[in-house]
């Protein structure tokens, strides 16, 4: 219903090609949305920015990157408004812009010292969504396999609130993440494991932390799929029916929760922090990717390395492909344990196969703890 409402709205019925000037006035409403939050996290830095990224930021170049926010959104504003009927997209960039230089725009000072506590992770949620934006949409509007399918297809607000949920409490979901890892190491800790491996050249370690990863993924996913009371969970990540680059975020807590700390256990037994930096930004670049509409591949690589078509696999209701490509790196690991699945085609169709879950967010949240999967 929000979403019709934000549809009809913002929406019209004119082309949204290249040039119509539909492109703009997404940009510059996007731009504005982000360079308006930026100065509240200036404004509030105690309460929303995350204090494991504060002592991170470059701040001139937050700073610039702000100005250039606010400067995009009015200038693609003007374009769009210039170029449209229906003019409150770029309006509405325009405005956030000129509200963000209004509140002091990115040379609003902090001048209070930080310290820990609770925060909302603005700051967080508005970085990631900008940068995974920046690298992922444009492939899918250059290079589609399903070019009907838009950037604003059905059940996008959804999954932005699913992106939004993963990001805001930033500090809740990271203790949630990391506390069976850390019982793991405090139990398990392997002293010569490690030294042996930090021996390693740090492109082999990081390799190798890619592939105990990616094991450790395959059984806690396929658990995932066959413990009917894990899988009610699981259903939440399977409900799309249209795959793009934030399908990926649409996932339960507990879902993501059981991944993640499973798949940091085994790597915190005897793998460095940088390399497990390093895998914590390959996991989100490359599951991100392997959700998106992009229809490229490289024939000779897609049997070592999970390209979209292979996940997209994983994620089709066609019966011949239930329970299939449980790993999310490396489709070897499926052939080793007999559930790959790759004909050279793509899906016909994506979602669950004869049974529905709860429409929204809270209700897909709170119904999975409470009551089964209801059949089609
Ligand atoms: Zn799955
Ligand atoms: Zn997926």
């Amino acid at each position: 219903m929000i979403e019709q409402k934000i549809n009809e709205f913002f929406g019209d019925t004119e082309s949204t090609g290249f040039g119509t000037g539909w492109w703009s006035g997404i940009l510059s409403a996007f731009f504005g949305f982000l360079s308006f939050g930026g100065v509240l996290c200036l404004h509030f830095p105690q309460l929303l920015s995350s204090p494991e990224l504060r002592p991170h930021y470059p701040m001139n170049t937050m700073r610039i990157l702000i100005q250039c926010l606010i400067v995009a959104a009015i200038l693609f504003g003007i374009i769009s408004t210039i170029k449209r009927k229906k003019k409150i997209l770029g309006l509405t960039g325009m405005l956030l812009a000129i509200a963000a230089t209004a509140l002091g725009g990115s040379s609003v000072q902090i001048n209070s010292t930080l310290h820990d506590g609770p925060v909302i992770g603005l700051d967080w949620f508005l970085l990631d969504l900008f940068l995974m934006a920046l690298i992922y949409v444009p492939l899918e509007r250059l290079w589609p396999q399903y070019p009907k399918q838009g950037t604003f297809r059905n059940e996008w607000t959804l999954d932005v609130v699913y992106f939004m949920s993963t990001h805001l409490p930033i500090q809740i979901l990271s203790f949630l993440v990391l506390l069976p890892a850390t019982q793991a190491t405090r139990y398990l800790s392997v002293p010569v494991l490690q030294q042996f491996i930090a021996r390693l050249p740090w492109f082999l370690q990081f390799f190798l932390a890619v592939v105990v990863a990616d094991i450790a993924e395959y059984f806690i996913h396929l658990a995932l799929h066959k413990v009917p009371f894990l899988w009610r969970f699981h259903a939440v990540h399977h409900s799309s029916k249209a795959l793009d680059w934030i399908a990926g975020s649409r996932s339960h807590f507990v879902d993501d929760t059981l991944v993640r700390g499973f798949i940091l256990a085994p790597l915190m037994l005897g793998f460095s922090q940088s390399i497990m930096v390093a895998y914590l930004i390959f996991v989100t670049l490359h599951a991100t990717w392997t959700h998106c509409n992009f229809a490229p591949n490289v024939k000779w690589l897609e049997k070592f390395l999970v390209m979209p078509r292979y996940h997209h696999w994983h994620h089709t209701s066609q019966k011949e492909a239930t329970d299939k490509n449980f790993a999310i790196h490396f489709p070897w690991i499926d052939k080793i344990f007999g559930t790959y699945y790759y004909p050279d085609t793509w899906p016909e169709s994506y979602g669950l196969d004869g049974e529905q879950i709860a429409p929204g967010f809270l209700k897909q949240t709170i119904e999975p703890f409470i009551k089964r999967n209801k059949p089609l």
